[in-house]
């Protein structure tokens, strides 16, 4: 029987003479009928992705619909509009040394890609990627991830439906599965996960060179300035804080609030979770209006990230309470979060709003610049010097000014974090370019060239056309 590697490496090898054989036929057209598939089945089968979805964290069906479904459907749509202007040809000038001949920049597919997945969005963050994988003409192997099973055997039976695996191809399971594909000569690793692991995913790319896009972790900070507009961001953070049960890179990690509105943020926050979520652990558990936690590994990281906080000095203002059987955490606050508490440095990743107040915009930079960098920094102002200060002073993938998470839907912005947040750039044209090998091509006159004057023997007059050129070109 052969290994799970044995396995891994004969799709490799059919994936790769797919590639070589049949890639001429990989024209726009065939890559959008590809695309059209994937949403055609998307939109047909939404009720079944809501359902695996459900199964694996007891995420609503609406939120579902909103950040699985449609930003799928909103990548293909963007895709199939544009893919003929991003993969066209781009011609550049030439300079006097290069004179007289035609250059230009294209795209090729780079060829035999792996795209490894997180749970946290299950499907999008496996599927998205494969649309643009497809788009600039690539095949992919799709690792999605084994915290959400029934998502991951949805993606499989979805993609061997509509893929030959010459094409596309899936493999369930989990760490060993991921570290066997990772031995292989990939012509681009396109990973979603953590920072933890994303420096396995570099490490392994490294023995074969092998380009990486590397979408990892959020420690997304925010301000939220003493000019801010109140109930606006208590609304948006509400949201931002919970959506997905805050398990999102996007999600706000800790809160900074300037001293001047901090007692009436906590007070309006409270309210504002009561109103979206409901009051009583219960209820909120039952209104179907937030996701569970995924597991019981992560349930217990975060109870023990909330007790090391308030042994570092925060208190819970709410929640904490726990329904094991669902994995299930009330939406929780964390108030008064010292500088020393971790959750100012370890990705929250859980409904857990850590709120801290702050005095002085410069100390609070200076603390958040002394961090790795975010994946997002986020500012509630309305004053344009602090909002422009936030932005000068700080490095982060993202930013966002009066809400959060918006730079990740955003179709038009490319999508990436920076050092510890990712490497590499996703979503639209960036996904595209992503998967593509950006070739520079030049076209040279025959017979007489300005080049050919410089070739040796180094005469006289070959050293004076050199000296000129040198000099002036
Ligand atoms: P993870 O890094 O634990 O796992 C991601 C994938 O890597 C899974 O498919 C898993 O099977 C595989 N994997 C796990 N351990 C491995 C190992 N030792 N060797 C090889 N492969 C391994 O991440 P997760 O818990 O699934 O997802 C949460 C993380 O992903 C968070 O840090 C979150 O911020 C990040 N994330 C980032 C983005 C983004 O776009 N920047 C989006 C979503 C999630």
């Amino acid at each position: 029987m052969a290994t799970i590697f044995q396995e891994h490496q004969a799709a490799f090898d059919k994936q790769a003479a797919y590639f070589t054989a049949q890639r001429e036929s990989f024209s726009l057209k065939e890559r959008k009928a590809l695309l059209k598939s994937i949403a055609k089945w998307v939109t047909s089968h939404t009720a079944d992705i809501q359902a695996a979805i459900y199964a694996d964290f007891r995420k609503p069906a609406p939120e579902v619909d909103l950040t699985e479904v449609k930003p799928i459907t909103d990548e293909i749509d963007h895709t199939i509009s544009h893919l003929n202007e991003w993969a066209a040809k781009e011609s550049v000038g030439a300079s006097l040394a290069t004179f007289g001949t035609q250059a230009w920049m294209e795209y090729q597919p780079k060829g035999v890609c792996l795209i490894i997945a997180p749970w946290n969005f299950p499907f999008m963050l496996a599927i998205k990627p494969l649309v643009s994988a497809l788009a600039a003409g690539c095949t992919a192997v799709v690792k999605p991830s084994e915290m959400t099973p029934n998502t991951a055997a949805l993606i499989s039976k979805m993609c061997s439906e509509l893929f030959d695996d010459g094409r596309v191809v899936v493999f369930e399971g989990g760490v060993e599965v991921s570290q066997s594909l990772l031995e292989l000569p990939w012509h681009h690793i396109f990973f979603t996960g953590s920072p933890q692991v994303g420096k396995i995913v570099m490490q392994a790319a490294a023995k074969n060179l092998t380009d990486v896009t590397l979408e990892l972790g959020g420690v997304n900070p925010v301000i939220v300035d003493s000019s801010a507009d109140l109930n606006d961001a208590v609304t948006k953070l509400t949201w931002g804080d919970f959506m997905n049960a805050g398990q999102s890179c996007m999600s706000p990690n800790v809160i900074y609030v300037h001293k001047d509105l901090y007692s009436l943020f906590l007070s309006k926050i409270d309210e504002t979770i009561s109103k979206m979520y409901g009051s009583n652990t219960d209820e909120i558990a039952e209104s179907g209006n937030i996701a569970c936690v995924v597991n019981e590994k992560h349930l217990a990281r975060l109870r023990k990230l909330i007790d090391e906080s308030v042994d570092a000095g925060a208190s819970i203002m709410r929640g904490g309470e726990i329904i094991e059987e669902h994995n299930f955490l009330a939406p929780t606050v964390l108030r008064d979060v010292p500088p020393s508490a971790p959750v100012n440095t370890e990705e929250v990743f859980g409904p857990v709003m850590c709120v801290a107040k702050y005095e002085n915009l410069d100390d609070l930079l200076a603390q958040i610049n002394a961090r790795p960098r975010p994946l997002a920094v986020y500012v509630f102002s309305k004053k344009q010097a602090i909002i422009d200060k936030v932005l000068s002073s700080t490095v982060s993938g993202t930013a966002c000014i009066n809400d959060t998470t918006l730079p990740f839907i955003h179709p038009n912005l490319p999508f990436g974090g920076v050092n510890t947040s990712g490497i590499g750039r996703s979503h639209g044209k960036a996904g595209f370019l992503a998967f593509s090998n950006q070739r520079s091509v030049v076209k040279q006159r025959r017979g007489i060239t300005t080049t050919k004057l410089i070739y040796p023997p180094y005469k006289k007059q070959t050293k004076q056309t050199i000296d000129l050129v040198v000099k002036y070109l």
